[in-house]
Parts: C-alpha cells; sequence; structure tokens
C-alpha cells in the first residue's frame, strides 16, 4: 500500500479469485466454468463486421441485449438491467441500496465477493450463520431493515431456496432491497424472476458466465422493477457509462438465440453432476444436494487441504477454502463427463 492510498479503505481485503494459472494445462475444475464453448453462433457474429464496428463505442443503453432478455424472461425492457459481468451488478446494487447507512445481511457462508463490496463501500455487514448442514432458514431473515443479498442456489454449498421461500423473504422485508444472486440458477434451481413484478424490494441478478459458457466475455445483468433498474443506471452513468463492450453486447444477443444449445448443455450437467455425485459418495464422500454447476465434498478420511493439494498435483485444480466451518470440504466444478472420470481416478489414487 503506498502512503497516498486512503486510509478510509486501509483495511480493504480484496476478493481472491479462484486460480487461473497460465503455466501448465490443468483440467479445471475450480471456477464453476462451463466445459462447454459458447453456442456456435457466436463465433460468427464476432466477425467481419463487427470487428469494423470495435471503433465505434457500444450502446450505453444495451438496447438490443435488453430486449432479448426481457422476451426471454417475459418482463419489460424497462426492468432489466446490463453490466460487465453480475459482479459488476452486485457492486452497483451494493452502492445504490447499502451506503445510507442501513447495512447489508448475506449468510455466514457464502460467495466471498460479498464482505469485499460491503468494505469497498463502507456498508456495515451482518454474517446470518447458516443452520445445521448449511441450511438457510429464511426465518432469520424477518424484518432486518438491512439490504440482503442471498445467492440462490447458494456457493459454495450448492444448496438452493424453493421461490415461496424467497418470496418469504422478500415480503418479509418490504422497506429494503432483496438482492438474490442466481448465478447458478439454470443448473435446477427455482428462479425468483417470476416475483419480481409483484415486489418492488427485488433485484434478481443473473449472469451469462456459468451456464451460458461465457465467463470471459463479462456480461451479467439485473431483472426488477423499472424503479429499482433507473437506480442502477444512475450508478451506471456515473461510473462508466460504456460498462459492457460490443463484442460481450453481441455475443450476449447471439447467445440468447440458441435457447436448444444452452438447454443441452444445463441437461448434461445435471446429468454429469448426478454421476459424479453417486461415485463419490460410492468411495465414502458426503456431497451437498447441490443445484449448481459443482459439488461440495468432503471425506471423512482426507482432509479437505490434502485433497486439493494431491489433485493439484495430479493436474486436476478444484477450489479449496480455508475457513472455518468448510475447510473439510473442496468445492468441485462440473466438468465433460470425461474430465469427471479423470477426476475420479485422481480422487482414488489419493485414497
Ligand atoms: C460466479 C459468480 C458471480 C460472478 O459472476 P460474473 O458474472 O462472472 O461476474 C456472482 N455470484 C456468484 C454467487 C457467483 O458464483
Amino acid at each position: 500500500m503506498s502512503t497516498f492510498f486512503s486510509p478510509l479503505l486501509a483495511d480493504l481485503a480484496p476478493y481472491v479469485p479462484g486460480e487461473q494459472p497460465q503455466d501448465r494445462a490443468y483440467v479445471k475444475l475450480n471456477t464453476n466454468e462451463s466445459p462447454y464453448p459458447p453456442p456456435p453462433g457466436v463465433a460468427w457474429a464476432l466477425s467481419g463486421r463487427e470487428v469494423e464496428d470495435l471503433r465505434l463505442y457500444p450502446d450505453p443503453a444495451a438496447k438490443a441485449l435488453k430486449a432479448a432478455l426481457a422476451r426471454q424472461y417475459g418482463v419489460g425492457e424497462d426492468q432489466v438491467f446490463v453490466g460487465n459481468g453480475s459482479d459488476e451488478v452486485l457492486d452497483f446494487a451494493f452502492l445504490a441500496y447499502a451506503t445510507d447507512g442501513r447495512g447489508v445481511a448475506f449468510p455466514d457462508i457464502t460467495y466471498g465477493f460479498y464482505p469485499v463490496f460491503a468494505a469497498l463501500h463502507r456498508v456495515e455487514a451482518r454474517a446470518i450463520p447458516l443452520r445445521e448442514g448449511f441450511r438457510l432458514a429464511v426465518e432469520d431473515y424477518a424484518r432486518l431493515s438491512r439490504t440482503i443479498v442471498i445467492a440462490n442456489p447458494n456457493a459454495p454449498t450448492g444448496l438452493a431456496l424453493r421461490r415461496d421461500e424467497v418470496e418469504q423473504v422478500v415480503r418479509a422485508n418490504p422497506d429494503s432491497v432483496v438482492v438474490i444472486d442466481e448465478a447458478y440458477v439454470d443448473f435446477g434451481a427455482e428462479s425468483a424472476v417470476p416475483l419480481v413484478a409483484r415486489y418492488g424490494n427485488l433485484l434478481v441478478v443473473q449472469t451469462f458466465s456459468k451456464s451460458r459458457s461465457m465467463a470471459g466475455a463479462r456480461l451479467g445483468y439485473a431483472i426488477g422493477c423499472p424503479a429499482l433498474i433507473r437506480d442502477l443506471a444512475t450508478i451506471q452513468f456515473s461510473t462508466n457509462p460504456y460498462n459492457v463492450s460490443r463484442t460481450a453486447l453481441r455475443a450476449g444477443e447471439q447467445a440468447l438465440a440458441e435457447q436448444a444449445y444452452f438447454d443441452d448443455n444445463c441437461r448434461k450437467i445435471q446429468e454429469t453432476r448426478a454421476y459424479t455425485k453417486a461415485a463419490l459418495e460410492a468411495l465414502g464422500f458426503f456431497c451437498t444436494d447441490s443445484r449448481a454447476n459443482f459439488l461440495f465434498a468432503r471425506h471423512p478420511r482426507l482432509a479437505g487441504e490434502a485433497l486439493y493439494r494431491g489433485l493439484k498435483e495430479r493436474g486436476v485444480l478444484v477450489r479449496w477454502f480455508d475457513s472455518p466451518r468448510i475447510r473439510d470440504f473442496n468445492r468441485i466444478t462440473i466438468g465433460t463427463r470425461p474430465q469427471m472420470d479423470l477426476l475420479l481416478e485422481k480422487v482414488r489414487e489419493l485414497l
């Protein structure tokens, strides 16, 4: 830290992303990327004319992509916000809805970026302990008078709330914004998007990074009532009006047009998840009931760190969190079936 760095941010501990090693080829099962490429149309959508047009700024209102998302989700175009990854959308939401002194609340075990956004914006954060078995009890989220952020399915546990449980939280906090981060919802959970029409305090955040195979494009979005969406636009136009690149906008529109390819990939990931879970359980692992594109697994005789390190030496990267309640576990992204067979082979060696 230089002597010029704001003392107000002296305690900021930045988010530590999963390893993105550039030195050797790993089987990468550590950052929940899709093992499948973007749909075939994305390649031609990004060639020719699109390359020439890179000299031009993108549409800061992202009208075409918002229209496509609005059609996809059956909402109005004024109910969609588009950001540079859902991380940016979440960042804007913390800034817009929690810096008035009310603070935020989220589970003690969840996406590691939430406490970082809170620290960055100097918002007081309350971590609400998950119950036994990492269960989120909706009664713990009644009348908090704080902005609430819930990843559903949660990360890294993979456990999901039903839509009626999300609705209970939204109803129990009419004076606060409830942000539901649905980064993994396409892998078998219930989306809260249908509730948006009825609740002005619900913001649903999704991303193209996981189920739509475009983590590298940096494209996320939020769906909420028009007033909330205007708030996010106010932050966008006060930060970086051209927050989403032309390339990402175009790729996103094309990806949405290839729905069958997307559905097929989500189905394959769910099948491979069930296959891998059964195989790990047969080896003595406990796995949570994950609705995401990863498993959260622990073995009674193999420490979480030992499994992580042993797999890394053998060319397979998974994610281990050195954090009290979860250090016995590893989070294992679902890849292709051959990738998971390789993982299982290396796990058997280590056992
Ligand atoms: C991956 C992830 C994100 C970030 O996604 P981007 O759109 O790539 O920024 C947000 N929330 C959760 C819970 C995630 O796991």
